[in-house]
């Protein structure tokens, strides 16, 4: 961080009280949680180096809400607090050994951290009187009307009790959708997030609109638990059950951080199926006593934390559309992005598919768009943040020509994508090289994208016969920059080994239309040579099953061209294997029915990337070290799981290592 100056601080604290007005009165956020998170943490850093500086009403002072006037105020007579945040393993360490060093040894209570609002109820022999929100932590606004509208919330006890309990009020993701649906056909502004539109529903002054947007609430805390004989914050939830609360049945009693870690993974795997938002979950102290003797600063309770789950979505810059053009000739437009870290890697550039798709989601360039990871693996726009423009955003313009050859381009009735029809197209030939050597198709290692390109243009490969004839150029190809004698080596052993391949690899290398890997599994199998399919008429190919009129006409439609059969002869004189060899057996002894866990960042592949390679060699993942593990792959600043798997004597692999073996 460099700049740690008085102004800096005053500006923090501006944006800081500008987004929580946003947020708290109007329910409406004009920054991301992760934006206000990351200003109030540059803030908390700057108070920490100069704490002469700090204001009395610094919003790292405060609880961070505002009270409305046009309702009635109720004083808490114990504060309701925030609670502090934390963000990975090392913070939970952190946090732990801060709470055992004050001689805590309690367990400890793991919590769904519910992503609504807080209220404090109060019961008088067992009847509800009020409820409050948190407000500004000391006084909060009276909501009685409206909570009375939520079914789960008893307006009478099962015992009659004087009693104040605590929860969060939420909307479950349903009930959001289903009212953003009404609102956007009436014309009306949607609902931001599932916490806003709780908060906005809870403070309407008219009770009919709350009952109509169906809230809901879990209560999980009992400020005064020693009154009623409780000793720990587990007893308190089963009492809150009793007395005929809904309470989360995901709140579990951990002992120690490998079981918090655990807690975490498994939430984290099942948040998407919740039916209500969560956005992380909350450790907490589990004995009373022990509670009350680490007690609280201005803001949160020193015995419980909230470690927040990583961001799904980011906002980055929209900085270009550039066009790219595929094996068939498909243009695509694609998202040139301000580069962004998300769920471990840096996302710089995302499909944005066709010219229908970048125009419904209305993109233009320069715009302030949300990113978020399609099933974890694939980045995709959300939307422009239309909010946040300046005037200066480009719209749009889907090319009429082809970046690489300027040939006009076509685009048939009813499609959305636009081709080059150009058969001779640079660019379609680069990608159907590099379609024939990639891993699902000849497999051929070490000859990624950009050398394949490098090949193209310095005339080395212009036909797929021409990667086989690489080996009478290895002195040539050992003075490109960048490949030694080594890399060279390597590569002309993997274009020979690829010669073996069974015949589904090469069907579905040479790129006859929608004959993908499992298709061209299928007609290997069913003609075992491809001079058997290539006499193949439609009739018989359409007599396999699972080949359809489409397929069958593609297939004998290639096996018709001059050009295809030449390329296979060539090929076969080259020495390339025609004949289907039997199921591939692909699995690898050093992970084949295994059990691996991974800690720490890994440098070459993301998380996910090192889990596909694991099962895709025989082996399984898991999320905590045991007996039953294999091996523990130890990325840079590896958690606990690193101390368990050396107390337990399993081995640990180096990310090089697990390459290495995985490449085998
Ligand atoms: P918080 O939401 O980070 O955590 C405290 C709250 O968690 C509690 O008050 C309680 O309501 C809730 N909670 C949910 N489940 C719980 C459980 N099981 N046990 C205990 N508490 C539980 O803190 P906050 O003070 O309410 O809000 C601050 C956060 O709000 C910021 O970190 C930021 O993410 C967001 N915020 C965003 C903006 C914006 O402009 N986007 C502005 C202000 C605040």
């Amino acid at each position: 961080m460099d700049n740690i100056t008085f102004e800096r601080m005053n500006e923090l604290i501006r944006i800081l009280e500008e987004a929580s007005y946003d947020y708290y009165v109007l329910d409406y956020p004009k920054i991301t949680d992760q934006e206000y998170d990351a200003y109030y943490r540059e803030l908390e850093t700057i108070e920490k180096i100069h704490p002469e500086w700090v204001l009395e009403t610094s919003p790292t002072k405060k609880v961070g809400g505002e009270v409305i006037d046009e309702f009635k105020k109720i004083e808490h007579k114990i504060p309701m607090l925030s609670l502090g945040d934390i963000f990975n393993e090392e913070e939970i360490i952190d946090f732990l050994k801060r709470i055992e060093s004050s001689n805590v040894h309690s367990n400890y209570v793991c919590e769904l951290k519910i992503d609504g609002l807080s209220v404090s109820l109060h019961y008088e022999k067992g009847v509800l009187t009020t409820a409050a929100t948190r407000g500004n932590g000391i006084v909060g606004e009276d909501i009685t009307h409206n909570v009375k509208t939520i079914k789960s919330i008893p307006l009478r006890l099962k015992e009659p009790l004087d009693i104040e309990v605590r929860g969060e009020i939420y909307m479950s993701k349903k009930t959001l959708a289903t009212i953003n649906k009404e609102r956007i056909s009436k014309g009306e502004k949607p609902l931001q997030n599932p916490r806003n539109a709780a908060a906005g529903s809870i403070r309407q002054l008219d009770s009919k609109i709350a009952a109509q947007r169906n809230l809901d609430a879990f209560l999980y805390h009992l400020p005064n638990p020693l009154d009623y004989g409780i000793k720990t914050h587990h007893e308190a939830l089963d009492f809150l059950k009793k007395l005929g609360f809904k309470t989360n049945p995901n709140n579990k009693i951990v002992k120690n951080i490998n079981e918090v870690m655990e807690y975490i993974h498994e939430k984290e795997k099942i948040r998407d199926s919740l039916p209500y938002d969560i956005d992380g979950i909350v450790i907490k102290v589990d004995s009373i006593e022990d509670q009350q003797r680490l007690g609280f600063t201005a803001r949160t309770p020193r015995w419980a934390i909230a470690y927040k789950f990583p961001a799904t979505e980011v906002l980055t810059k929209l900085n270009n559309i550039i066009f790219t053009v595929g094996r068939t000739g498909k243009i695509t437009p694609n998202a040139i992005l301000d580069p962004v870290q998300l769920m471990g890697s840096t996302i710089s550039r995302a499909t944005l598919h066709n010219e229908d798709y970048v125009k419904a989601k209305g993109l233009m360039i320069h715009d302030t768009v949300s990113i978020r990871k399609a099933g974890d693996v694939i980045p995709e726009v959300v939307e422009a943040k239309i909010e946040r423009r300046t005037g200066k955003e480009i719209p749009f313009e889907m090319i009429t020509n082809c970046p690489i050859c300027n040939t006009k381009l076509i685009k048939k009735e009813d499609q959305t994508d636009y081709f080059c029809p150009n058969n001779n197209c640079p660019a379609r030939h680069i990608e159907s090289f590099i379609h024939f050597v990639s891993r699902p198709a000849m497999n051929i290692d070490g000859l990624g994208d950009r050398l394949m390109e490098d090949l193209y243009n310095f005339n080395f490969i212009k036909s797929i016969k021409d990667i086989y004839k690489l080996k009478d150029k290895k002195e040539e190809l050992t003075k490109l920059e960048g490949y030694g004698e080594k890399s060279v080596n390597n590569l002309l052993n993997a274009i020979d080994e690829s010669k073996n391949n069974s015949l589904e690899r090469l069907l579905f290398a040479l790129g006859i239309n929608n004959v993908g890997k499992e298709k061209a599994k299928i007609l290997a199998k069913e003609y075992k040579n491809i001079d058997s399919l290539s006499k193949a008429t439609y009739e018989e190919l359409l007599n396999i099953d699972d080949i359809g009129p489409i397929i069958a006409n593609n297939v004998v439609n290639y096996f018709s061209d001059e050009n295809n059969l030449k390329t296979i002869e060539e090929l076969k004189q080259l020495g390339l294997n025609m004949t289907y060899e039997g199921e591939e057996v692909n699995l690898n002894e050093s992970f084949n029915n295994k059990r691996f866990v991974l800690t720490g960042t890994l440098t070459k592949l993301t998380r996910e990337e090192a889990k596909m390679l694991i099962e895709n060699a025989g082996g399984k993942t898991a999320e905590s070290v045991s007996s039953k593990t294999y091996a523990v792959i130890v990325g840079d600043n590896p958690g606990s799981k690193y101390n368990k798997a050396k107390q337990l004597n399993i081995p640990i692999w180096t990310e090089e290592e697990f390459l290495e073996k995985i490449k085998n």
